[in-house]
């Protein structure tokens, strides 16, 4: 047992509560602060994890009950005792994101900022965590996830493990149930994936294309990783998409019907498979851009407020441009299937008019209350610092295999990234990135950055493509669901008119979910909320108003009743010409000389 030891009991799974004990051997003379997170590093939003805890009491080494004082919303103190201070505590977990806590009589899960008090001023002491199994009937064939090192406890057992801080405590989250698990080596270094859930995943299809993906990533920095175990820790729900990344874990959020199935061939990737290794490979790539490659504003974390930085752009933009990226070069995806997602990705972004308004610089800045807290006006208020920061991402590569003729990439600079912050521990300051870029790509990369960063212009890809022989192509949408990435299917109908409307089908209606700015939709007074029930005289589905849009020419009206609150409402909707927001990118055959040479660098042979 360690100065600080905590011992965490799924103590009644059935009210999805863990029951925690933290031992403080020696606690503050003056009285030990504690307190939990108020966010998880890797999420940038406000979530006072300290509303959970239902119960908190402590004692003293003579088991002496004292009275805590609350001194906040997630802080408390204890008396000035001599000895050791016990606190008995209890956590509500019902969260089915990877971001808090969660536990049922099927599962738990929970990362240490929902859990784990900090013990003020002693957060650089190493402490032993024990992970107690669940009481009878509730577990029997339970085991134990996490790339917490172990301290007695047996691989995958329920015992004792340890953390070198308090940094590293509340960064290796902890998987509990019966788990599917599937072992592979990328460059020499143990890792595992633990599926959770039910599932017919092929675990065996799953770490072979997953050891290509994780080398790929390995050798663009260094000859091994950074760490020598690695766990994807991955929830299996039937809908559901998401992950965070940790030192030398992820835990993952997936669908179902996206794992690779024993009956699926075995060399085919679809879409939706194709989409998860892009989020595998997304987590990974983290493990050196955000968790060593760190902000300044970051080193340390401050987990009581906000910690502002301009560069999420940088370390999340980056990270989504060597996801996919990364799933090409391992060999698991053809060009014409990156070149897919490429477009789609342009697509997404060109389609927010909120690029207009906020640059990736305000958006990284922001994240705490804009990205993070979005509601029906954030198409029209707000950019990606994910989508825009790897279109980014994606001109800096190519304008650098320009600038160098073909010698220097993207590459280059997170190696120097890798060598100058995540190596030393060093906080990478806010103009870092550049800085770095400069160093390889030249000082031309200022204006680019000024613009890309600071400004709402549109970035130069059609012409950073052309050089890269690559021709982007602009369409309009042929439907609603129309994602792009793919040129107009022939004979397909053409929606030829925009009405500026985003909805969702609800029974024998539609919701409004969001107006673009300046549309039709907008200019006609149809407001988010707005429940459509009829389209031009009859009652609206999803269908009626795509064969209306589709009958429509630009000019022609659109007429809608719509119910607010309980009145109701009548609409004209002018329509007007679709705008061409829709990308694909195609090979240009008659590329060559450089721009053959740039694309053999970019999407290989
Ligand atoms: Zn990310």
């Amino acid at each position: 047992m360690h100065d600080i030891h905590y011992a965490i009991t799924p103590a009644d799974p059935a009210a999805h509560l863990f029951r925690v004990r933290c031992v403080i051997r020696k606690p503050d003379p003056e009285g030990q602060i504690l307190s939990l997170p108020a966010w998880i590093p890797g999420s940038y939003l406000i979530r006072d994890f300290a509303k959970n805890i239902v119960s908190i009491s402590a004692r003293d080494a003579g088991d002496n009950t004292l009275t805590l004082h609350r001194l906040d919303k997630h802080s408390w103190q204890a008396p000035p005792a001599r000895g050791e201070l016990r606190l008995d505590y209890e956590v509500y977990a019902w969260d089915p994101s990877v971001r808090a806590a969660c536990l049922d009589t099927e599962m738990g899960f929970f990362n240490g900022t929902s859990v784990f008090l900090r013990v003020h001023g002693r957060e650089q002491v190493p402490c032993s965590v024990a992970i107690e199994p669940p009481a009878a009937p509730w577990g029997p064939n339970w085991r134990v996830a996490t790339a917490m090192p172990r301290l007695d406890a047996k691989p995958h057992a329920f015992g004792t493990y340890q953390a070198a801080d308090y940094d590293a405590l509340i960064d290796h989250p902890v998987g509990l149930g019966s788990f599917t698990l599937g072992r592979f080596e990328a460059a020499g270094a143990a890792h595992e994936v633990a599926l959770f859930g039910r599932h017919h995943a092929d675990m065996d299809r799953l770490c072979r294309d997953l050891k290509p993906l994780c080398e790929q990533h390995i050798h663009m920095f260094d000859d091994k990783p950074p760490v020598d175990y690695y766990l994807f820790l991955v929830r299996v729900v039937g809908e559901g998409y998401g992950g965070i990344e940790h030192r030398a874990s992820s835990a993952l959020v997936c669908a179902r019907d996206g794992l690779p199935q024993s009956c699926t061939p075995q060399d085919a990737v679809d879409e939706r498979y194709r989409e998860l290794l892009g989020l595998f490979s997304h987590e990974y790539f983290h493990t050196w851009n955000i968790k060593r490659i760190k902000p300044a504003a970051f080193t340390p974390y401050d987990l009581q407020r906000e910690n502002y930085t301009e560069l999420l752009w940088a370390f999340e933009g980056i990270t989504s441009y060597y996801d996919d990226l990364g799933v090409l070069r391992s060999g698991l995806i053809t060009p014409e299937s990156y070149l897919e997602m490429l477009g789609r990705l342009v697509t997404r972004v060109l389609r927010g008019k909120g690029r207009l308004r906020q640059t990736v610089a305000e958006s990284s800045f922001y994240a705490w209350t804009k990205f993070y807290q979005q509601d029906e006006n954030a198409p029209n208020a707000i950019v990606s610092y994910y989508a825009k920061g790897a279109l980014i991402a994606l001109c800096l590569d190519l304008l650098i295999r320009q600038t160098t003729a073909g010698e220097r990439s993207l590459d280059d600079v997170m190696r120097v990234l890798w060598e100058r912050y995540g190596k030393t521990g060093t906080g990478v300051p806010e103009d870092g990135v550049e800085t770095a870029a400069r160093e390889i790509g030249g000082d031309e990369l200022k204006t680019f950055f000024d613009k890309a960063l600071r400004s709402t212009d549109e970035l130069p890809l059609q012409e950073l493509l052309h050089q890269a022989g690559v021709t982007m192509y602009l369409r309009a949408a042929e439907h609603p669901q129309d994602k792009g990435g793919k040129r107009r299917a022939d004979g397909a109908p053409a929606v030829g008119v925009d009405s500026g409307l985003r909805f969702k089908a609800d029974g024998n209606s539609l919701i409004v979910i969001a107006v673009d700015a300046g549309g039709a939709a907008q200019r006609a007074g149809v407001s988010p909320g707005d429940k459509i029930i009829a389209c031009n005289g009859l009652q609206a589905s999803n269908d009626r108003l795509v064969w209306e849009l589709a009958a429509a020419a630009p000019g022609d009206e659109l007429r809608l009743h719509a119910f607010r609150r309980d009145e109701l409402m009548e609409f004209q909707l002018e329509l007007q010409a679709p705008e061409a927001d829709t990308c694909y990118l195609e090979v240009d055959s008659g590329a060559d000389g450089e721009r053959l040479q740039i694309r053999r660098g970019w999407l290989g042979r």
